[in-house]
């Protein structure tokens, strides 16, 4: 059993203060009734809630992706820098959304956000093998060699690293890479290991996730689970 005005903070992303509010005004009905009454209990599912005439899924996790801006860290708080986390409203900081993984402070794009913690464990798992796709530009071009350097691997923090998929493009100072894994610092640490300085990262996709174009630099937008559901099963 769940209370409504639980219910409609939840799925709304409002605080239980604005759901009560909502409530009491009359906006909202269970099974066509209105109900007034921020305490009201029904069972999950087996109700139907609509809320300005529009029904309401239950939402018992939020997910967020961004595109992240550079300047800002993936710490959920900092003395010094800008947290990507201070980019969205209040109430999905109450809801305890944070991210999921690190980008370094100069990297840009695809961030994931959530308060599910399980899923955020699955995703940065090793075990997942979730890949993350990045658009690098270097200082120098890259070669043929580093394409083996990186496939074969290079030795991280006392292991080596994973196979690395580096596709060099027509502009030979960028390229993409494409890890199964998430050591601190892996793409500019692979590409130092090649004698290169990475003077731009951005990170194109996070398992099935692509950077929405549309999504500006510091924008954010939410998403379902089920967009994210397949690559941990
Ligand atoms: N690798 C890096 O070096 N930096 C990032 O932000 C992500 C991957």
């Amino acid at each position: 059993m769940i209370r409504l005005d639980k219910f409609i903070s939840d799925s709304l992303v409002v605080t239980r203060k604005e759901a009560a509010e909502i409530i009491k005004r009359g906006r909202v009905t269970a099974n066509g009734q209105v109900i007034k009454k921020a305490d009201y209990k029904f069972q999950e599912n087996s109700v139907v809630i609509v809320c300005d005439g529009k029904e309401i899924c239950f939402k018992k996790f939020i997910y967020i992706v961004m595109n992240k801006p550079e300047g800002y860290v993936c710490s959920t708080q900092d003395k010094k820098d800008k947290t990507v986390l201070s980019l969205l409203p209040q109430e999905y900081l109450n809801k305890g959304v944070s991210p999921v993984g690190r980008l370094d402070k100069d990297t840009v794009g695809l961030l994931l956000l959530t308060n599910d913690g399980d899923t955020a464990h699955k995703m940065l798992s090793p075990k997942s093998h979730v890949s993350k796709k990045y658009y690098v530009e270097c200082d120098r071009e890259f070669s043929q060699d580093d394409v083996t350097v990186m496939r074969n691997g290079i030795m991280m923090d006392g292991k080596m690293t994973k196979p690395a998929i580096l596709e060099i493009l027509p502009n030979k100072n960028t390229a993409c890479i494409t890890l199964t894994e998430g050591k601190y610092h892996e793409i500019k640490r692979l590409c130092a290991h090649c004698s290169k300085t990475v003077t731009f990262l951005e990170r194109l996709t996070f398992g099935n996730l692509v950077l929405d174009n549309t999504l500006k630099r510091g924008q954010w937008k939410e998403i379902s689970f089920y967009e994210l559901k397949s690559q941990i099963e």
